[in-house]
């Protein structure tokens, strides 16, 4: 598995969801948020800013399109780190039109100049340019047309509390549960034209680290390995078999998760490690390590956070047949 694998592919786009009736899991969620848009709508106004956090590959994009196609909105969308001045956002505000959607992916990178430009934008559907510059500088406000702001983020520690508070809606997207992602598999393998049965979505469901984008994924590889095969359909026993030569253990783990735990444990005694010395031990990216394997590896039991670094657990040990 490679970071690659936690973004999508262009012919991933037609499986996405476009109606919240068909966004699968997240029972709770679904209903607030249903709620949330009638209320919008009856009301003629535009929707509360929303915020949306969870880990890469969990349905952020997904729901913010969602969205926009339940109001009968546009959505433009931008992020964090695309937007490096304030006039790259102010030239996006000012050119959306009445409740449109804006859509700001990874909005804990967005630069601090940029992020108060949008605070008056946020409130009172202002902006305050400043034109020119030295003395000769002014501010000019322009009105801008209600709109909806809907950010996704994978850090919202990294949010400043200012920006925080400014949504109205914070919605949290956890892993999914094996069952809602061989329901995803399922109705993928629908779309794409693939025969897949409830065993075989199953497990693929099972060992997708709860990430639906990674289900779909892994259900294009186990195609790949039955059509090479000339199998016709996705059972139990042929997605296991692929998910094998991929690597993915029976929990579901991949090389990358069983180097961290085993460098974890040869090299630190089981821990407690610091982040950046089990990255370089690892030759991985802090941030790939705490975005993308750390909260699956903590969520299963496999590694602790604790105040004084990263630790292996009893799970972890058993799991890599080495002794505590
Ligand atoms: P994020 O923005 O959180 O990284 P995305 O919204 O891009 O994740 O979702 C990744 C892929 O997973 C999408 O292409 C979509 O097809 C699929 N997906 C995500 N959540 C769901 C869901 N609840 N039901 C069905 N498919 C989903």
């Amino acid at each position: 598995m490679t970071q690659d694998d936690f973004f999508d592919s262009p012919p991933e786009d037609h499986i996405r969801p476009s109606r919240l009736d068909d966004f699968i899991g997240h029972d709770d969620l679904r209903a607030n948020l249903k709620v949330f848009l009638q209320a919008a709508r009856e009301r003629r106004q535009a929707m509360d800013h929303t915020l949306f956090y969870g880990n890469p590959g969990l349905g952020k994009t997904t729901l913010a399109q969602i969205m926009a196609g339940e109001l009968g909105v546009n959505l433009v969308s931008t992020s964090g780190p695309v937007l490096e001045r304030s006039g790259d956002l102010a030239a996006i505000l000012t050119s959306l039109s009445r409740h449109d959607i804006l859509f700001v992916d990874e909005i804990h990178r967005m630069p601090i100049a940029v992020e108060e430009v949008l605070y008056p934008a946020l409130e009172d559907f202002k902006l305050d340019l400043v034109v020119g510059q030295g003395p000769g500088a002014r501010t000019v406000k322009i009105d801008l047309e209600p709109f909806t702001l809907v950010g996704a983020t994978t850090r919202i520690g990294l949010l400043s509390s200012p920006l925080r508070d400014r949504f109205g809606v914070i919605l949290h997207l956890d892993f999914y549960s094996p069952g809602d992602l061989a329901r995803i598999v399922t109705r993928s393998a629908k779309i794409m034209k693939i025969s897949v049965t409830d065993d075989g979505a199953l497990e693929i469901g099972r060992r997708s680290r709860g990430t639906p984008r990674i289900a779909n994924r892994l259900l294009r590889r186990a195609q790949d390995f039955c059509a090479v095969q000339r199998k016709r359909c996705i059972g139990a026993a042929e997605a296991s078999h692929a998910l094998e030569r991929m690597d993915i253990d029976e929990s579901g783990l991949d090389q990358m998760d069983r180097k961290l735990l085993r460098v974890m444990i040869e090299h630190y005694g089981g821990g407690p490690v610091g982040l950046k010395t089990l990255a370089v031990a690892c030759s991985e990216d802090v941030r790939t390590i705490e975005d993308i394997y750390e909260p699956y590896l903590i969520q299963t039991g496999f590694l602790k956070r604790t105040h004084r670094g990263r630790v292996a657990t009893a799970k972890a040990y058993k799991h890599l047949n080495m002794l505590g």
